[in-house]
């Protein structure tokens, strides 16, 4: 079914209940969002698109993307949502390997895409513009219909490590994170608000879906950014409130001097990047039992593994320490496996790639034969992500292979080290990398924002940690490089760690 059916059904069942708020005030009720997106479909029709070709929307978080988002899917296109944060050469890039002939873009951003666009892109319509107006202005359609395997999004990778991939989302794989989203990490209830301040493009975008399903409200703060004050007077506007945020996204809203009161949050969700323990009990002191975790990818977007609110806040638990530590369990929609080399399921405390299979795994790469036949065998997703199982079904995620540190013939993993660090109290954050060595292999390097003395924090390494994994450098920075979405870019890391070194010695 088409995705598109959930807002359509809305528009006509609950014509007034909100659906989009721009900050504080109402932007939407359902009848005009559902409305809007049905002459939005119409404008693509009259511009010739034909069900499956597709269209991009670069733009910041607006009240407007998921009208635009929702046509598109009512017109049978597939979306292409990019981070409108990327440099115009990297969307130029998505938009040529996208093929996508139309593109939507936030004012200000089409002018930096058009010196990239590709010919294939025939028009690019600045959101807001007197063309935008003339798109709103066009006849409704009705949705379109399309099967669960037809193309929803492609959903470009963040691509820390060379081009990015598409991958292929279907309306059945996106349905499916929908279900699993209500099921098994936050089951919103009719009007229960969301809050948009993460990208639409990315993980926020995937949670707009299971609240148009439940009549929610979708809330897009004013200024446009991640700004923690503005956050805790969204949550007081709108209470029972959620958000998806990164893990330094909560530190930030953890180490904010405003105030907020903490009930009127339904749950904040981290995922996407590893949140330190240390950092897990600080936002549990500020914010209590609201706290939930998910694990996934483009690839099972959003949808992985999951720890839930409950396990978060049971501080008691004699297991407490190792689960939070942890990915959560599995969502209810796959199987999820650690595997050996060939993809056989290891035991619980033997350590792999995690691989995982279900209807909510894409399809595989746009345009990418290779890539796909290496990620996806016999339907399992192999994520790249090392991790293991305990004996009751909780994932810990080690460090992705190409973080993992060998040093004398001996695997150290920087999270466990980094975990230890940031106990010291003047450690605000820091990453653990290796370094290339003639003696070791690779020595651990430990890169810290926050002025604790080296000898602290050695000694502190020693009195939790094996020797060998204890950094032999301490390299002391005002911040660490960090992408768009707020995750720690571990290869700049090292890249950066590298040409130090060689100033050191020319
Ligand atoms: P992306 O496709 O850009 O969302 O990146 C997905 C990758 O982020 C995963 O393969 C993991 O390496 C990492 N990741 C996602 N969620 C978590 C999490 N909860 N804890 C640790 N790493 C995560």
């Amino acid at each position: 079914m088409n995705l598109a059916l959930w807002l359509e059904r809305a528009g006509h069942a609950h014509p007034a209940a909100p659906a989009i708020a721009l900050g504080a005030k109402v932007h939407a009720d359902y009848a005009t969002l559902a409305g809007k997106a049905a002459r939005i479909a119409g404008a693509m029709r009259a511009a010739g698109m034909k069900p499956g070709d597709r269209v991009a929307i670069v733009a910041k978080n607006h009240p407007d993307y998921i009208a635009i988002l929702y046509g598109l899917w009512h017109a049978g296109l597939a979306a292409v949502p990019a981070n409108a944060r990327l440099h115009g050469a990297e969307l130029g890039y998505i938009l040529e390997h996208s093929g996508a002939r139309i593109c939507f873009a936030s004012s200000g951003i089409d002018t930096e895409i058009s010196a990239h666009a590709p010919k294939s892109l025939e028009r690019l319509i600045a959101v807001g513009s007197p063309e935008y107006e003339r798109v709103l202005s066009a006849d409704a359609i009705a949705v379109t219909p399309r099967d669960g395997d037809d193309l929803a999004w492609l959903f470009y990778t963040s691509g820390t490590t060379g081009r990015p991939k598409g991958a292929m989302l279907t309306h059945r794989n996106l349905n499916w994170a929908a279900h699993a989203y209500l099921a098994d990490v936050d089951p919103a209830l009719p009007g229960d608000p969301i809050l948009h301040a993460a990208p639409l493009s990315h993980g926020s975008g995937i949670y707009v879906m299971p609240h148009i399903a439940r009549l929610g409200v979708n809330v897009i703060p004013e200024s446009g950014a991640f700004e923690p004050d503005e956050i805790f007077r969204l949550f007081a506007r709108w209470p029972r409130m959620s958000m998806f945020a990164a893990p330094t996204m909560i530190k930030r809203l953890v180490d904010s001097p405003a105030e907020c009161d903490p009930h009127n949050i339904r749950t904040l969700i981290w995922g996407g990047a590893p949140m330190y323990v240390e950092d897990v009990k600080k936002a549990l002191d500020r914010f209590g039992p609201r706290l939930a975790q998910i694990y996934g990818q483009g690839e099972s977007p959003m949808t992985i593994s999951t720890l839930s609110k409950e396990d978060v806040a049971a501080r008691d638990h004699p297991r407490w320490l190792d689960r939070v530590g942890s990915a959560g369990r599995a969502y209810a929609c796959v199987e999820v496996r650690v595997g050996d080399a060939e993809g056989r399921a290891l035991e619980p405390g033997e350590i792999g790639e995690i691989l995982c299979r279900g209807d909510v795994v894409m399809a595989g790469y746009w345009q990418n034969p290779d890539a796909s036949a290496s990620t996806l065998k016999d339907g399992w997703l192999h994520t790249g992500d090392v991790g293991a199982f305990d004996g009751e079904g909780y994932l810990t995620l080690k460090d992705r292979s190409k973080d993992m540190i060998i040093s004398g013939g001996s695997n150290v993993y920087p999270r466990e080290v980094e975990e230890v660090l940031l106990q010291h109290d003047k450690v605000r954050e820091v990453s653990v990398i290796g370094r290339p060595d003639q003696e070791w292999g690779e020595v651990v390097v430990a890169y810290v924002v926050g002025d604790a003395a080296s000898g602290e924090l050695d000694a502190l390494c020693l009195s939790r940690i094996a020797r060998f994994k204890r950094p032999k450098h301490y390299v002391f920075v005002d911040a660490l490089p960090k992408n768009n979405y707020g995750k720690i870019l571990k290869t700049d890391l090292r890249r950066l760690d590298a040409e130090q070194k060689e100033k050191a010695v020319g």
